[in-house]
């Protein structure tokens, strides 16, 4: 029971999650951007110079992007566009990388959408 409990977790698309704490500032983080909108601040387990983690502030089930309907157009948009100007804030002039990880096979292990901003250092392809 206690396997399909977890199996089952991730679906709840209202759920808390850590980052509901990190956004509301009840758990530290190195905030690096902040609008009415969108959260940024740096990776804990960074795997970059530059890692950045790009949340929505209101989850409205969008736990993951195999979530995402309609009504998220304009914040999936909005998580993107922030992603480039952190990019020019932090001076990754010469490239960098975006990630979305979703799911188990994509290794998501928090399960309210993020999106990944890597850089500062070469970016490998495939990714493992
Ligand atoms: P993965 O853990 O496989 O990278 P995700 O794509 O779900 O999966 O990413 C969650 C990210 O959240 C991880 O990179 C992890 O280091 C980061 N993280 C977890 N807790 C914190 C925290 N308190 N502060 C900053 N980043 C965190």
């Amino acid at each position: 029971e206690k396997q399909a409990a977890l199996a089952t977790a991730p679906s709840d698309a209202d759920a808390p999650t850590i980052f509901d704490k990190i956004i509301n500032k009840e758990i530290p983080s190195n905030v690096v951007y902040e609008d009415d909108k969108v959260f940024a601040f740096r990776d804990i387990n960074p795997q970059a110079p530059t890692h950045i983690l790009i949340i929505p502030k209101v989850k409205d089930g969008l736990t993951g992007l195999s979530k995402a309907e309609e009504r998220h157009f304009e914040i999936l948009g909005c998580l993107l566009y922030t992603a480039k100007l952190i990019a020019k804030q932090e001076g990754l002039d010469d490239g960098f990388r975006v990630v979305i990880n979703d799911g188990p096979k994509g290794c998501q292990s928090v399960y309210h959408i993020h999106v990944h901003l890597l850089g500062g250092r070469q970016m490998n392809w495939p990714p493992g």
